[in-house]
């Protein structure tokens, strides 16, 4: 008989599709609860993957009302239904990750997926061959999937993901049993409505499919909106560079890194010299262009692995890993004489622009952010001072930094 001797489990397919469809009717109705608001790409991945859950629900039923089909009709049918569900819930995940969507290749393994189907079901029937032909088609959407998943855009940690894994992992152990079964066991089955056990636990886990992977896209939506939340309070809406939060954090971050690897940690702080002055000329929004311009070409003089971070109204931060006084001094010098240089044009208008820069290095084992940020904020307020438009440094915090005399670095008049 069967492969788990004489017994036969309880199979009732119209009972266990109908539970299957309404299971997952209602998690696309759970999914599509969760899309209300503006349709950024996340929320739309979510609209995505509820809409698929409603065709794969419509799949159920369609298995549910096999008596009131043909044979053909629920063949062509409710294998379309499963395979376009299973093309929008590859894309759908695949667009929450930010991945390529792979659109073409998607409907591509699926149509051809359908059409074997077909072929294998009507025109020289073999159910093996049909079975098989349709797994294969599942299991492409399936490595699409964990494609997606393994690729960079989630944390190693991430659960959602583990949980996904799991579920796809699942998905594809019951599709290789399943083929198993039909072509290695005495299986003469002709089609899924016949009760069997190979039957039995297909329907039973893949019914319960769509509520373990629909429940496992929702944990990773929820995990993904945090992160791009996190981003977001971390960017300066009007230049687009590091916040006072994010420049704070990192502050903490690569001291810890300079502390453990033994290198110095630059600080520059930035300030637009009579900046009144460019509001009084061009109007708030003219400034505001000034600004995004001058952290335009702040940034060209910094290295990658220099953070830039707007800590003020025209105040900036930059940290530069790895530059000691010297270093750090060159580095802001360059930045003052290129804003200086580089005439920024308003409206029509040419305007010259300069800055001040206080400069503060982190001795070894300096762990305290907030007091390193201060110090160059102390040698900005000297700059200032002295006349604006140059660079001074602070005064060492200890010996380690083998700084007695502040130094200051003139423009070339
Ligand atoms: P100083 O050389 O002493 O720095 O003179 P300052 O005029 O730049 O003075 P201060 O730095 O104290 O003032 C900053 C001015 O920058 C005050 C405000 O009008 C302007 N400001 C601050 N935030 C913004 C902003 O987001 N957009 C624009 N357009 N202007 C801003
Ligand atoms: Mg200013
Ligand atoms: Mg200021």
């Amino acid at each position: 008989m069967t492969s788990l001797g004489e017994y036969v489990m309880p199979f009732h397919i119209e009972t266990l599709s109908l539970i299957s469809a309404l299971q997952t009717a209602l998690m696309a109705l759970m999914l599509w609860a969760g899309t209300y608001g503006d349709a950024g790409r996340v929320r739309q991945s979510l609209r995505l993957r509820s809409a698929a859950l409603l065709v794969e629900a419509a799949g159920w039923g369609s298995l549910a009302a096999h008596a009131y089909l043909s044979p053909a009709a629920l063949l062509l049918g409710g294998n379309a239904f499963n395979l376009v569900a299973q093309g929008m819930s590859v894309v759908a995940l695949r667009m929450l990750l930010g991945e390529a969507l792979r659109g073409r290749l998607v409907i591509a393994v699926n149509v051809f997926g359908w059409l074997g189907v077909a072929w294998f079901g009507l025109v020289e029937p073999n159910y093996q061959a049909r079975v098989l032909w349709g797994s294969l088609a599942i299991g492409i959407n399936i490595l699409l999937s964990i494609e997606a998943l393994v690729g960079v855009t989630v944390r190693r940690s991430s659960r959602a993901r583990a949980v996904l894994l799991a579920v796809f992992a699942m998905a594809a152990a019951l599709l290789i049993w399943r083929n198993l079964q039909l072509w290695i066991g005495d299986s003469q089955l002709q089609g899924i409505t016949i009760a069997s056990n190979i039957n039995f636990f297909y329907v039973m886990f893949s019914g319960l499919q769509p509520l373990f992977a629909g429940i496992g896209f929702l944990l990773l939506y929820n995990e993904i909106l945090q992160q791009e939340l996190r981003l977001l309070a971390r960017i300066d809406p009007l230049t687009g560079v590091s916040n006072r939060l994010a420049i704070n954090e990192a502050t903490t971050l690569m001291l810890a890194h300079s502390a453990r690897y033994r290198q110095p940690l630059g600080v520059l702080m930035l300030d637009a010299d009579h900046f009144k002055s460019v509001n009084d000329r061009f109007g708030h929004n003219g400034g505001d262009k000034v600004l995004r311009s001058l952290v335009f070409s702040i940034r060209a003089t910094l290295r990658d692995s220099d953070l830039i971070g707007r800590v003020g109204g025209e105040e900036f931060v930059v940290l530069s890993p790895g530059a000691d006084l010297a270093g750090a001094m060159l580095l802001a010098e360059r930045v003052r004489s290129t804003v200086e240089k580089t005439p920024l044009v308003i409206d029509g208008q040419s305007l010259a622009l300069t800055v001040s820069v206080g400069v503060a290095v982190a001795a070894i084992n300096d762990r305290d952010g907030a007091a390193l940020l201060q110090r160059a904020d102390a040698a900005l307020y000297e700059a200032k001072r002295a006349g604006r438009n140059r660079v001074k440094a602070a005064v060492a915090k200890s010996k380690e930094q083998a700084l007695t005399e502040p130094l200051a670095v003139k423009p070339l008049s």
